[in-house]
């Protein structure tokens, strides 16, 4: 079962964990080491249970723990070869494990399926993750300037959904401590998204095994947790998804694990071990009635990106392929 927590969001660092009984992943380190460790003891984790991090882009608000937390531990870090080249020249004392992925490609880690795909954002190569065990889909998506159709697309059929909230639109115009320049900037394409456009994709993605909607990166100045909730679950209700939670991350605690899907059969397995002849068609149609929705077909990966095999830690794999793999070690 996949869970996901986050250990704070915010314009000033986001951090998010995700774990399934194999595999435990931090998404971005926006926070500081100290604080990423402190906070990973807070919700059960220590920093050397972690498998890897995945990182959506270079920018600080990501990326600013790494360098230390790589320093002390051998984590993983998986992103896409320009944020890499990005990044590599922060990494002063530290000599991180690359793990570089393809944009647009997928790969096996362990027991997920991850796929990033490209989103708008004033970085150099941005991605959003979706991310798959046997049975949950989880999207994530952080920062993104506007909803793309491939966004759209990628997205469909997730049980829980992290994205950015950043701004509110109303705030932000009435915002006079932030010159026009940056307020063009953060609501421009390449920007951030706004409560507006963020309730514009949920009630496109809404379906009735849709659990829960973390909303992330809310600006302290231009957004308010209430009012994002607010639109978020009237866009819910405008599709008529009433079973889903909003949840508004916040910069500082962490939000408690939440389950990306819901088990639906557990507790019917639990209380029903042997039905009897007599009830076994009524326990047929109650499996069948509480059945997640079929995940819907995989989505080709788009040319020109690497076919990856299916096999246990095929990032390795990635870096083969590119040729990649030799010249980052070369490279440290
Ligand atoms: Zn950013
Ligand atoms: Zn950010």
């Amino acid at each position: 079962m996949l869970s996901l927590t986050v250990l704070g969001s915010g314009s000033s660092g986001n951090c998010a964990v995700i774990r399934t009984e194999r595999t435990c992943l931090l998404v971005d380190a926006g926070l500081s080491a100290r604080r990423i460790t402190q906070r990973l003891e807070q919700v059960g984790l220590s920093v050397g249970q972690l498998d890897g991090i995945l990182l959506t882009h270079e920018h600080g608000d990501h990326t600013a723990g790494l360098e230390v937390l790589c320093r002390k531990h051998e984590v993983p870090l998986f992103c896409t070869p320009l944020t890499q080249e990005t990044l590599m020249s922060g990494f002063e004392k530290a000599k991180p494990r690359w793990r570089l992925m393809q944009t647009g490609a997928a790969f096996q880690f362990q027991d997920l399926r991850i796929e990033c795909f490209p989103v708008p954002h004033d970085a150099v190569d941005p991605v959003g993750f979706l991310i798959q065990d046997e049975d949950s889909r989880l999207g994530v998506l952080s920062d993104v300037g506007f909803i793309t159709n491939l966004i759209r697309d990628r997205l469909k059929g997730v049980h829980t959904l992290f994205m950015e909230a950043n701004y509110d639109g109303p705030l932000l115009e009435a915002d006079t401590k932030r010159p026009w320049a940056t307020k063009q900037r953060i609501s421009g394409r390449h920007g951030h998204l706004s409560n507006e456009q963020a309730a514009e994709l949920v009630q496109h993605l809404a379906h009735e095994h849709l659990q829960h909607v973390i909303l992330g990166h809310l600006s302290e100045d231009c957004n308010c947790p209430n009012v994002a909730k607010q639109k978020i679950t009237a866009a819910l209700h405008s599709a008529g998804v009433t079973s889903a939670q909003v949840h508004c991350a916040n910069r500082h605690e962490p939000l408690p694990w939440l389950e990306v899907a819901r088990r639906a059969n557990a507790a019917l397995a639990a209380t029903v071990v042997v039905p009897s002849p007599e009830v076994a068609p009524a326990v047929e149609a109650l499996e069948q009635a509480l059945s997640p929705a079929p995940a819907p077909t995989p989505v080709p990966i788009p040319s020109p990106p690497v076919q990856v095999r299916e096999e246990e830690d095929s990032g390795y794999q990635v870096m083969e392929q590119l040729g990649l793999w030799s010249s980052m070690r070369a490279a440290g």
